[in-house]
């Protein structure tokens, strides 16, 4: 008899996990704690419920990392994209569902799968040690029993139950033409080089200015229950400094002190921006102490009136809501198993991805990974020029930590290009060997590298080596 491998959570992670290690001929026992208890935005007992929105965002598989995480997960036989697919409602280019009739077909696949024992019940603590596999998935509003035995493993600070996200910008959308590169008295920091932050100088009518628009902006409201969430205190939207009064930022996360512009050496700024580096591959930058709860489009707006990002490219925007996950990069090894105790492995949000579709995604690999391992067969990690390599990369070593060490520093992410190696050659021509410029340039770029996953994704699937030169 092969031993059950037990998931925590029948969330869009833990119900694609429960299917992938299923379909290997593995026992698995699914343990979800709905509808005895349940969630402060789940709603119904249903597997796979979609708290808010019903869109899983752009199907586009050529131009958008999204759309390319579906392409591939439907290579890879993933129940949430078929039960996605099957309950399509229109909504152009985005791939949007049937609420209930998509939790429905999750739920009863898995309820009909010979090999999965669907058991509703909270697992409230430390999974006991006679089950030596198993895929933690409970999301980001983990219940709070089981957030406390994960917390006495990877220590209290490792565990973040808010997310204050900043703001993180394309490089290559930052005109350095006017920004510089410089840590604040050009510190070396751990592991850092003196010259690791992207500022931008701001005078003092651009500041006024500024902090005017801030304050207008156009805000989102708390949740009750996010509002009496702990540690919400520790990471303050920046648009309230600047409620606080008309200099706060000044001397917070916009001040001016240790930086020369390069460009202007005798104007001192009257306030800098900082962006430190987000990812390893230098591609990401964040914007420090810029976690807001500014509406999406009034982030961009407000944003790009800062000297240098007046054409910036945001990887994601910034937020601040209720989110329990680990500080993963330090946390997980590469096949998303706890260093400290690898018996337990982690999927979905909990690992620091965000969204459904990259919840689900993350469940998949953790799903294989697992039932690799129980059957005694090597795990090979999808490759990094893949849609999942790269999700993958970022939870477990992509991010780098500077300045700020902790799980601030690691924000949880949708996937994006950016998160992707670099090309080893840009596209500079069309079809008709015309020049490509701005938007064309762009799209040659993002198709070429939507073509190399989907090829490293077969070659993966083949248990081929890779040939990296073959871009
Ligand atoms: C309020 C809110 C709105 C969101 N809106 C969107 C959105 O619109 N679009 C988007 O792409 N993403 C959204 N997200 C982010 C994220 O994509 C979803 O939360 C997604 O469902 C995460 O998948 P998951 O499998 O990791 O967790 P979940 O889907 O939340 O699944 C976790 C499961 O674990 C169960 N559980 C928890 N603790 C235990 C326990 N101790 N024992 C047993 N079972 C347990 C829960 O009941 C739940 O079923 C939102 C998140 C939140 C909190």
């Amino acid at each position: 008899m092969t031993k059950p491998v037990h998931i925590i959570g029948g969330g869009l992670a833990g119900s694609e996990a429960a299917w992938q290690v299923a379909c290997r001929g593995i026992p698995v026992v699914l343990h979800e704690m709905r509808p005895q208890r349940t969630t402060a935005a789940h709603k119904t007992g249903a597997l796979a419920e979609l708290v808010c929105s019903n869109s899983f965002r752009s199907d586009d598989a050529e131009t958008n990392a999204i759309g390319l995480l579906h392409a591939e997960m439907r290579r890879l036989d993933s129940l949430v994209l078929r039960a996605g697919d099957a309950n399509q409602v229109p909504a152009g280019g985005a791939l949007a569902v049937d609420r209930e009739g998509f939790a429905a077909a999750v739920t009863a696949a898995l309820e009909a799968h010979p090999h999965i024992d669907v058991r509703r019940e909270e697992i409230a603590g430390l999974p006991p040690e006679a089950w030596d596999s198993v895929i933690i998935a409970t999301g980001p509003l983990t219940s709070p029993a089981l957030a406390d035995a994960v917390r006495s493993l990877t220590g209290e600070t490792e565990l973040a139950f808010f997310d204050a996200i900043a703001p993180i910008v394309h490089r290559e959308s930052i005109d350095l033409s006017v920004a510089w590169f410089q840590s604040r008295y050009d510190k070396m920091g751990p592991g850092g080089t003196g010259a690791d932050y992207i500022n931008c100088p701001l005078d003092a009518p651009q500041y006024a200015a500024f902090v005017q628009t801030l304050v207008s902006g156009d805000k989102i409201a708390f949740h009750e229950w996010e509002a009496s969430t702990p540690y919400f205190d520790g990471c303050l939207p920046i648009e309230v400094i600047a409620e606080r009064g008309p200099e706060t930022l000044r001397y917070g996360p916009m001040k001016p002190v240790g930086l020369t512009n390069p460009h202007r050496p005798d104007e001192k700024p009257y306030a800098v921006v900082q962006l430190r580096q987000d990812n390893k591959l230098g591609t990401l930058f964040n914007m420090v102490g810029f976690q807001t709860k500014l509406k999406h489009g009034e982030q961009v707006r407000i944003f790009r009136t800062i000297p240098g990002l007046q054409r910036a490219e945001f990887a994601r925007l910034g937020g601040l809501h209720r989110n329990t996950f680990l500080n993963a990069p330090k946390l997980l090894d590469p096949i998303l198993r706890l260093k400290a105790m690898p018996r337990l492995r982690f999927a979905g949000q909990i690992t620091g991805c965000e969204g459904y579709v990259e919840s689900a995604a993350v469940g998949l690999l953790a799903g294989r990974f697992a039932a690799a391992e129980r059957l005694g067969e090597p795990i090979t990690l999808p490759p990094p020029t893949t849609a999942h390599g790269a999700l993958l990369a970022h939870i477990t070593g992509g991010h780098v930590e500077i300045m700020e060490p902790g799980p601030r520093s690691f924000q949880p992410m949708n996937v994006n290009f950016g998160l992707f190696p670099p090309l080893s050659s840009v596209p500079t021509r069309g079809a008709a060997g015309e020049r490509l410029r701005g938007t064309a340039k762009t799209a040659a770029k993002k198709r070429a590298l939507s073509a190399r996953a989907l090829a490293d994704l077969e070659r993966w699937i083949a248990g081929a080596p890779l040939d990296v030169a073959a871009e």
